[in-house]
């Protein structure tokens, strides 16, 4: 991002905050820039009032959608702070005492986000995502002639659309855990209602066909930028447990049998790190079509497959 017009100076701490965390979100490559128009937000409080510049930066750099994204979760990381959005004058105050009154009696357990993964020497988990669809049943016997198990982060509206295939994973013994409803990132991360409704909701149905009831969940796109401070511990609360993960196969943008290699590449670079390999792929023909030589990659690096467990601690990404 240009720096030009930038004056540190004049900027209050709150917004120097902002900027590190455009920079590091940026390094970290988010998905930011599909994120859909968020009302138009601006500030005022003595961070930044009166600072044309950063107007200008909004609207110069056409990166409106991005500082939108962080603002709104600035200010739900602190709720003392007033967010305006849309008109000028239309305040959209966040109450801390209103959400505090929502509180279960039960002390909530929250989860610390970290990056301390599941221990293991070359243990490898791998999750798909978006599931069941026409393509589970030919990845479900991929895996188990490879005798591989997995764990399946299932979206609630498949799961009602194909039942006998989730019966099947739920049968073959394979993990199952929730991906919520409407993988829409403007519903689901709507509030902190909407993130456990959804899974609720996906865990309802799970339980209905099934039986199994899961605690085990992956939010949409997964846990950074949307997953604010409160909705994680609105997640918890609710008794969810959250995974992300930390090697994303982008089968998703390669659909073809270069997510193979861009997975291996990744891996061969976690033999020296503590956690272990938590692999992303998705329910999908194109990412079936190549799994057969996923697994027998893995297989011949030695790699013993598990499927997460609720007594793990979860790896998620983190913020800071
Ligand atoms: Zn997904």
């Amino acid at each position: 991002m240009r720096k030009r017009g930038w004056h540190f100076r004049r900027m209050g701490s709150g917004f120097l905050l902002l900027s590190l965390a455009i920079i590091v979100s940026i390094t970290l490559n988010l998905k930011f820039f599909n994120s859909s128009a968020i009302s138009q937000a601006s500030i005022l409080n003595d961070d930044l009032d009166g600072n044309d510049e950063v107007y200008m930066l909004i609207w110069e750099e056409k990166k409106e959608k991005m500082l939108n994204t962080l603002i709104q979760q600035y200010y739900k990381e602190h709720p003392q702070k007033v967010l305006v959005t849309g008109k000028k004058g239309n305040l959209e105050r966040h109450n801390k005492g209103k959400s505090e009154t929502k509180k279960p009696k039960k002390a909530p357990k929250v989860q610390t986000p970290s990056l301390q993964g599941p221990q293991g020497n070359h243990v490898v988990y791998l999750t798909i995502d978006d599931g069941p669809s026409t393509a589970t049943a030919k990845i479900a016997q991929i895996l188990t002639q490879y005798h591989v198990p997995a764990t399946f982060f299932l979206l609630e509206p498949n799961m009602k659309k194909y039942p006998n295939v989730l019966k099947d994973l739920a049968k073959k013994g394979f993990r199952l855990g929730l991906h919520g409803v409407t993988h829409d990132k403007n519903k689901f991360y709507h509030s902190r209602e909407t993130v456990v409704a959804e899974m609720k909701t996906a865990q309802k149905t799970l339980q209905q066909i099934t039986g199994i009831k899961t605690v085990l969940i992956r939010v949409p796109y997964g846990s950074v930028p949307y997953m604010t401070p409160d909705y994680r511990k609105a997640e918890a609360e609710a008794g969810f447990i959250m995974w992300d993960w930390n090697i994303d196969s982008r089968d998703w943008a390669f659909n073809d049998a270069r997510y193979v290699s861009y997975t291996l590449k990744q891996v061969d670079q976690f033999r020296h790190k503590k956690e272990s390999p938590v692999i992303l792929i998705h329910d999908k023909p194109e990412t079936a079509k190549y799994l057969a030589s996923l697994l027998e990659a893995l297989k011949a690096r030695h790699y013993e497959f598990k499927t997460i467990d609720p007594n793990l601690q979860p790896l998620q990404f983190r913020w800071h």
